[in-house]
Parts: C-alpha cells; structure tokens; sequence
C-alpha cells in the first residue's frame, strides 16, 4: 500500500509538472508567432481565473505583464530568474511540498530586440490537497484492511486451534482418570486422525477400567466363597461335644478349601506376572516321548482313581522346541479339565504328533463338553462355564486364561472343539 500510495502521489505530481510545462510552451509558442501588446494581453486573460499564474519577462528579467494582480510573485520570480536555461523549457521549482507555487520558464526570442521568459506559477494548495485526500484514502483502506485481515485471521485460528483444544481438554480428563471423552468428527487430514487415536485410547481404557472392575469383583467373589466356608467350618469344628470323626471331617473340609484358595491365589499371581510380562520363556530342544511319559506318570493316579482311562500317543523320534516347565503347566491344566469335566469310565486321550514343522499337542475327552455359546468365552480370565457346574467340580476359571498365555507366549496358538454331551478337544499347535 506504501508503494501504491508513493506511486500514485508521484505520477500526480508528474502530470502537474507536465501540463504546466505544455501551458507555458503553449503560451511562448503563441507569443513568439504574434509578438504584440494584444498577445499578451490575451496570454494573461487566459489565465486570470485558475490557481495558475503566468508572467512574461524581458531578458533582464524585468516583468512585462503578470496575471499575478498582488504583485505577490513579483519579488519571488527574482530569486529564481537566475536559474533560468537560456535555450529550453525548464522547471525551476519543484518542491511542491515546502513551496507555495512550482514553477516553469519558457524562454522565447522574437529578435536581437524582443527576448525574454514566459514563467509559469501553478499554486501547490491543489497538489497538496490532493495528497492529503489520498492519504486520507489510504489511511482508511489500510485500517479497514487491517480490521478485515484480523476479522479472518481470529476466524481461521479459532477454526485451526478449536480442534486442538477439544484434544487438549480430552487429554486432560483422561489424565485425571475420567475416561468418558467424546471427540467429535475432526475430517481425515492429522488434526482428525490424532483426534480419532485420541478417541480410542479413551475408549480402550474405559473399556480396561470396566473389565479390571469386573476382575477385581469377581476375585473378591471368588475367595469370599472359600472363606465363608473356613470361617463356617471352623466355628463348627470348635464346637464342644462333637465327636472325633466329625471334627476330623470339618477339619477336612476346611482344608480342602483352603487348597482351594492357594490354588486361585497362585494361579491370579501367574496371570499377573504374565500381564506384566515379568515372566520369561526358556525355549529349549527336548524328546517329546519322555516329557509326556514323564507326565503322564504324573497325573496318571489322579485318572485312575476316577476310574477314567488316559490314553498316551506320542509320535516317536519327535523333538519339541519349548519350555519344558511351561509346557508341562499347560498340559497339566488341559488334563485336569479333562478330567474334572469328564464322567466315570470315560476315556481321556492325550496325542502329540507334528504337523509342517510344528508340534501339535491334542487333549480330548468324551466329558460334558461346553454349549457352542459359551466357547468364545472359556479363556476369559475367571469365567465359568455355568457357575454351580464348575463349583461342583472345584474350578475358578482361570486355569484356561494361563494355558491361552503361555501358548501364545511361545508363539503358538490353541484352538478348542466341543459339543454339549460329547466331549472336548483342545488343540495346541506350537
Ligand atoms: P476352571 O478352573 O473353572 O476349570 P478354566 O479356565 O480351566 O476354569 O475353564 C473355564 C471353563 O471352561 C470351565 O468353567 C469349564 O466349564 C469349561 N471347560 C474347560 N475345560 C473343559 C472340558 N475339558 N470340558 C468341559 N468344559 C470345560
């Protein structure tokens, strides 16, 4: 605008200097082609009723006739005469800003006898006039612009900076534990996809605070079951009057849920060491043959003594690349739930063959087996397919969630196939 303003100013003030030259060109030309009395007369007329004075001289500089009727430019012409140009048209003052007049001479030569200047006088009021106009104009299409440019730039930086403090007041409440954020729809570009994470990070952990709720409700429901038990049983065992044997049964009783209740605690404590992931696996190469003889040894007694045959077949010669104390806690867990769920006389089989290059690990069973609807659920930590059934057979719901850990912890995976009545098979494939 500065330019523009500067620019405009100075082709103005060209234009003013241009006509007052062409004006007193015109009048030399005029004089010099009619030298008379009534020429000069009528140079003077011509400019009697404009801001615009002319003056004709003689070569001494003495004034012939001037439009100026107050004399006024009679004494100034004096200081500039001696800048004159002898041979062409010449501005003699310029500085329209501090002068009151610029000033043009025009010299003329009609012979040896008449010679002289045409001076021209053009007021500096209209320029100056017109130069506070435009700077008027200028001032306020500056402000209006300023006020304009600052209107868009308060609109644009509320539109840009609105998403962020939406995200910045989320991040807050999340901070403070107040999980409950709703983001609006921010478009596709990085402001709306760190708007979205945001969203699911809020969701993800009201969803974990949900389910840490629900964990924490159902252990406390898990160990107050046992404890109203040790508790009930021990005020009865302390009872005056009972005989031996009863107190003996209680005795048992309570110790039976006390097994329990170190059974929950240790399983929780493995599940949350592996949460933590505090817990390594040692992979190593072993003959599959001898750790499962070994384990079936092991359980072996338990099966018998509810009558159920387990059945052992293992591919010779296979080598198995896992932990071996790890893998031994998930095929125990599997066999026991085989045998908790499976009904006298029945059979168990646990088959260990390779399948392209990995091991699979199948126990089946012909026991109770789980409605198609709850299988989805079985590895969720604590749960139960129907409560009073696994109560009955001493289960708490966690033995499945270890097993799903530590498989996928040696990089494998578990599948389970059942039908209600018939029997299960969990399958491992490591
Ligand atoms: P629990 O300690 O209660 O057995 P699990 O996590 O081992 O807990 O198993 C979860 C649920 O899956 C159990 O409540 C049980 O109803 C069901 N389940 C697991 N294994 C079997 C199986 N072999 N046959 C039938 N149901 C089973």
């Amino acid at each position: 605008m500065y330019y523009l303003h500067q620019n405009m100013i100075n082709t103005r003030v060209e234009e003013e200097f241009s006509t007052l030259l062409a004006n007193g060109a015109n009048h030399r030309d005029v004089l010099v082609e009619n030298y008379s009395d009534t020429t000069i007369k009528h140079i003077v007329l011509m400019e009697k009723n404009e801001d615009r004075e002319v003056m004709i001289t003689n070569r001494a500089g003495e004034v012939i006739s001037s439009s100026d009727k107050s004399y006024m430019l009679q004494e100034e012409h004096k200081f500039i005469i001696s800048d004159i140009d002898n041979e062409k048209d010449k501005i003699l003052v310029s500085d329209w800003r501090n002068s009151p007049f610029i000033v043009s001479a025009h010299p003329y030569k009609v012979n040896d006898k008449q010679s002289g200047y045409v001076l021209m006088f053009q007021s500096t009021n209209s320029i100056n006039q017109m130069v506070k106009d435009m700077n008027m104009h200028f001032a306020i299409s500056g402000m209006t612009s300023l006020i304009v440019l600052f209107l868009i730039y308060a609109l644009l930086s509320k539109v840009l900076t609105r998403p962020l403090i939406r995200m910045k007041e989320a991040t807050e409440k999340l901070s403070k534990g107040d999980f409950k954020v709703n983001l609006p729809y921010f478009g596709k570009d990085e402001l709306g996809e760190l708007s979205s994470s945001i969203q699911k990070l809020a969701n993800d952990l009201d969803h974990l605070k949900k389910e840490r709720n629900e964990f924490l409700a159902s252990i406390a429901h898990e160990l107050s079951t046992p404890l109203t038990y040790l508790i009930g049983y021990s005020k009865v065992a302390m009872r005056e009057g009972l005989s031996e044997k009863e107190r003996q049964h209680y005795l048992e009783i309570i110790g039976e849920e006390s097994d329990r209740m170190k059974d929950l605690v240790k399983n929780l404590l493995d599940l949350a060491r592996m949460d933590e992931t505090s817990f390594t696996v040692s992979k190593e190469y072993f003959s599959a043959q001898l750790f499962f003889e070994n384990t079936y040894k092991l359980v072996f007694p338990l099966f018998e003594t509810k009558k159920i045959k387990l059945n052992l077949v293992c591919e010779k010669d296979l080598q198995i690349y896992a932990d071996p104390i790890r893998l031994e806690q998930i095929v125990l867990n599997l066999l026991d739930n085989a045998l908790k769920y499976s009904n006298e006389n029945s059979g168990v089989t646990l088959e260990v063959f390779k399948k392209e290059e990995k091991t699979v690990i199948a126990v089946i069973d012909k026991g109770i087996g789980i409605p198609s609807d709850e299988i989805d659920f079985i590895f969720e930590k604590l749960y139960r397919v129907e409560k009073s059934r696994s109560r009955a057979h001493g289960g708490s719901g966690i033995g499945l969630a270890v097993v799903k850990e530590l498989v996928e912890a040696h990089g494998g995976k578990i599948e389970v196939k059942s039908k209600l009545g018939e029997g299960s098979i969990f399958k491992i494939t490591i």
